[in-house]
């Protein structure tokens, strides 16, 4: 173990703190404080709906945050915030030395949210609205006809609508990589598309291998799990985690979800429970457990700014698989926790050894259900909704041949195919609500947290000791200071690189998956 590098936490340093030495500046902090508070009032109110609110009020909470969606697009188009931008912009510009790293990111990201704003035409967002609502019931009626048809033409208008946005936002660029801006901003598309490109070659690979290999069996998984239990036993593992209760709290939720309001002060978590697999809900947690321990690692001192949330979808998704898979899919791990889950389901666990226990949850099946994919199949889930919505944006491919591509990747890639399009290309709500160029951030987020993991493995050598012997906070502060800490302040891609020590390569996720997956099925 190396001693120097063990972080010492919220120390003060210059890069976060803002400078408010000229009115301009200062007005930037006004509406960075203001831009933060109303959107920290949008989280509640969207946590509320899906955790505590009564179903008959759904129409009157649609019709409260379209108004604070509103208030907060008035705020980012005010031309009293552009001014203070070109002013903010030209002292940066004149005198580097005297500003902070937090002072360029505020401006930065307000100038961001600023023409992103401006860029949209109020008439096209309100179109996008109205063709995104009428998509997603379309999608839902289509899906449980299992007929693809009746999506096509809300499908078709939607991708119309999207790509007239990517138009919008960059109107000489590559569409696609004017859609990947929005979640991953300043990732270049190509360094991405290099990255699962490699990702996908080497998965195929070694699932093949997996897959003429004798099946894990992991019946021992199954049982009769009572829910209060289930949400007991999540509550003793966010405690194991590291997660703070003081500032943040556990609920259920149709779909598991973390929800930041007012970073590092209030990050919840949610779960879901079935009665017949605790699995499901563990990995959810541990889950939703690291989104929530990146937004509760924010640093206080930009609290309440445009910069205290996590800065970019892969480098927030990196956080959760960390936690849910290198980490609570680890045998050092349980080695440590197993006996509390003996402790919750005795009838089901009290005779089941550990390393079992671990092999089980570690199973890999291909399967049609991205949400269900394990560690190894899930990316190539993700690497062919990113074929696809790339090839779509290229005009290669039409909606009406989406069904016949996705099935041929689902057989190229994983070996299977959908007996139905509602299990196939119908399965995921993204796109019937005009999300393109988010599904590639899972996956990115994955190889980042193989290259974090390896970084962390170099700073604590004894890393799976410490994790056997029960130890966790160690990584947390780990994790705040080389990524949490700095919420926005540095770009997802740079911040990625700093904690990394490299740009973003999908080697170590390859590397870890092979080691892993060969021991598991006995490869060697
Ligand atoms: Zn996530």
């Amino acid at each position: 173990m190396t001693t120097t590098t063990r972080p010492t936490t919220r120390k003060k340093t210059g890069a976060l703190t803002f400078s408010t030495r000229s009115a301009a500046l200062k007005d930037v902090f006004a509406r960075s404080r203001e831009y933060a508070d109303l959107n920290a009032i949008l989280g509640l109110l969207g946590w509320d709906q899906q955790t505590q609110m009564a179903m008959g009020a759904n129409g009157v909470r649609g019709e409260q945050l379209a108004t604070m969606e509103a208030i907060l697009h008035e705020k980012m188009t005010s031309p009293k915030l552009a001014k203070a931008l070109t002013k903010a912009e030209a002292l940066l510009a004149a005198d580097p030395e005297r500003y902070s790293d937090a002072d360029r990111a505020q401006v930065r990201e307000l100038r961001r949210n600023h023409d992103h704003a401006m860029k949209l035409p109020e008439e096209f967002v309100k179109a996008f609205s109205v063709a995104t609502s009428q998509g997603w019931e379309t999608w839902q009626r289509a899906r449980a006809a299992k007929d693809f048809s009746m999506f096509a033409p809300a499908l078709t208008h939607i991708v119309d609508l999207t790509r007239q946005k990517a138009q919008y936002l960059n109107p000489t660029g590559d569409p696609y990589a004017a859609l990947f801006d929005e979640f991953e901003p300043g990732m270049p598309l190509a360094e991405a598309e290099r990255a699962l490109d490699a990702l996908r070659t080497a998965t195929v690979q070694l699932l093949k291998r997996v897959q003429a290999a004798p099946q894990i069996d992991n019946s021992l998984l199954k049982g009769d799990f009572a829910d209060d239990q289930q949400m007991a036993l999540s509550r003793t593992l966010l405690g194991v985690l590291g997660y703070e209760f003081d500032h943040g709290r556990l609920d259920l939720a149709a779909h598991p979800f973390e929800q930041s309001i007012g970073s590092p002060y209030d990050a919840r978590v949610t779960t879901r429970v079935h009665r017949d697999d605790v699995v499901s809900c563990l990995m959810s947690v541990m889950h939703e457990c690291g989104h929530a321990l990146y937004e509760q690692g924010i640093d206080p001192a930009i609290a309440r700014t445009i910069l205290a949330n996590g800065t970019s979808s892969a480098i927030h998704e990196s956080q959760s698989r960390t936690w849910e898979n290198i980490i609570g899919r680890s045998e050092p791990f349980w080695r440590a926790h197993f006996g509390k889950v003996q402790a919750a389901f005795p009838a089901t666990f009290a005779s089941v050894q550990v390393a079992d226990f671990v092999r089980a949850i570690n199973r890999s099946e291909a399967s049609l259900i991205r949400v269900e994919a394990d560690e190894l199949t899930y990316n190539l889930h993700i690497i062919i909704r990113f074929e696809i919505e790339r090839a779509l944006f290229a005009g290669t491919i039409e909606v009406k041949d989406l069904p016949q591509i996705w099935n041929q990747k689902y057989q190229d890639y994983l070996g299977i195919t959908p007996p139905d399009d509602s299990v196939g290309v119908m399965q995921d709500v993204h796109w019937s609500a005009g999300l393109f160029g988010y599904f590639p951030t899972y996956s990115l987020g994955n190889i980042w947290s193989a290259q974090f993991a390896a970084k962390l493995r170099h700073d604590y050598p004894d890393l799976d000791t410490r994790l056997a012997a029960g130890e966790t906070a160690f990584i947390r502060e780990w994790q705040r200071e080389k990524l949490h800490r700095w919420g926005k302040v540095y770009e997802g891609h740079e911040l990625g690189q700093r904690a990394a020590g490299e740009p973003i390569n999908p080697d170590y996720l390859i590397a870890y998956l092979t080691t892993k997956y060969e021991q598991l099925y006995g490869l060697k």
